[in-house]
């Protein structure tokens, strides 16, 4: 029988049967003889697809929707994603050899990112991909790299603007920034773009992270639209591609409300009506991370030992930040908060206790669940963190203590 259970134990979008967890459809326990050892990550692909069907609901049905690699990049999810979205965006030579091993066309690949390599550069030009210059030596570069090589390179401008995206998680944009080239200097960059043999495709302006709010996600989608109808003026051909970044995000902590992804859809249709009046042939994309897969996923570990500190119950289990650094809010977060967390084979279990549960390395660091109240656990029993599908593996320090690594699956 399958039900669900009290918002604090169970998230909704993996059922339970007969106690356990099921996750893509496997029990827990299961699952975890077929993987052979704990910890792992483990990755639903049902609902990968299942999300990104949403997405295309409640967006423009000519949006474009790019999968951004960086936030979770394991080769089977990447195959995967390149099977259900539009294109795929990356910011590393590592991930481009991932993504052009799947069948995504070279032609809706971009590559971001500042500090690219030339060697980097050279093999995305071969490669065919979009990069997206984020200053004026990789402009030269690449020119330079093109030249040497007779390919033609593909390029996109990112841009950072002036403006920030409100109420976010990461702020991308907005001041001086790292990310892309400044709003102002842009006149300048594309003036000398028109002076070299570059094939120029338009323009990429990412303003943000982690982002549930939807008014300030469609603010920065029609100030990015704007500022591209201003600046086509510049451009040496018409806009081929307009890449509006993403930052969707997704609820972790108690008192997060999920975005309201229809009513960014909708006011997203308004801005490319508007863009499509200046610049018809414009293709406007979209690329999101965390989104498309941070609830797809969740870490799972054993505990190793139990034990009790001046009336304090913790349990020890064999994983921790070094493969899950967000979860123990050392991944950007200002004020740690605890991740949801189940005891997986426990699902229907009512006595409860206070536990904190910490991961395996000797610092205070390493700390999954602070004081939280859960089924009463055992050693050898699983503790599952949800929404770990996205930056955790890959955003995680793996040798730090020299820990043993951990698997991923996708089911
Ligand atoms: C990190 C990043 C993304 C993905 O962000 P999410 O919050 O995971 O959606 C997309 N584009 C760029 C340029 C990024 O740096």
């Amino acid at each position: 029988m399958i039900k669900s259970l009290p918002q604090h134990t169970s998230m909704a979008q993996f059922p339970v049967c007969n106690n356990t967890l099921l996750i893509g459809g496997i029990a827990l326990n299961r699952l975890a003889q077929r993987v052979g050892s704990t910890p792992f990550y483990a990755y639903d692909r049902q609902l990968m697809s299942q999300r990104v069907l949403d997405v295309r609901a409640a967006m423009p049905a000519d949006l474009k929707i790019h999968y951004a690699m960086k936030a979770n990049p394991m080769p089977a999810v990447v195959q995967h994603m390149a099977n259900i979205v539009d294109g795929l965006d990356l910011a590393s030579a590592g991930e481009m050899k991932v993504a052009l091993d799947t069948t995504m066309a070279a032609g809706n690949i971009s590559m971001a990112g500042p500090g690219k390599r030339s060697q980097e550069l050279s093999q995305a030009i071969a490669a065919g991909i979009t990069l997206n210059i984020e200053s004026f030596h990789e402009l030269e570069t690449i020119a330079q790299l093109s030249e040497k090589t007779g390919i033609q390179a593909h390029v996109s401008v990112r841009i950072n603007p002036a403006f920030e995206l409100k109420a976010s998680g990461m702020k991308m944009s907005g001041g001086a920034k790292p990310f892309g080239i400044d709003e102002e200097q842009l006149p300048a960059v594309l003036q000398r773009i028109k002076t070299l043999a570059l094939d120029f495709k338009g323009f990429h302006i990412y303003s943000g992270s982690q982002n549930l709010n939807a008014e300030a996600i469609s603010e920065a989608q029609q100030k990015s639209i704007a500022l591209a109808i201003t600046l086509a003026a510049h451009c040496p051909t018409p806009l081929k591609k307009l890449n509006i970044g993403g930052g969707y995000g997704i609820p972790y902590f108690p008192g997060d409300t999920p975005l309201n992804i229809r009513q960014v859809g909708d006011a997203l249709t308004d801005a490319m009506l508007y863009l499509k009046a200046e610049q018809p042939q414009t293709e406007v994309i979209i690329e999101l991370g965390r989104y498309l897969v941070g609830e797809a996923g969740v870490y799972v570990c054993q505990i190793i030992d139990k034990k009790v500190s001046r009336g304090q119950t913790f349990l020890v289990v064999d994983g921790g930040l070094h493969h899950h650094l967000a979860a123990s809010g050392n991944f950007g977060q200002v004020l740690r908060k605890n991740y949801p967390v189940a005891i997986g084979n426990k699902m229907a279990v009512t006595e409860r206790e206070i536990v904190t549960i910490v991961g395996s390395l000797c610092t205070p660091l390493d700390i999954v669940a602070d004081k939280m109240e859960l089924p009463i656990a055992e050693i050898g029993d699983f503790v599952v963190v949800y929404q770990s599908g996205a930056y955790g593996y890959t955003a995680s320090p793996t040798q730090f203590l020299n820990q043993p690594v951990c698997a991923e699956v996708l089911v």
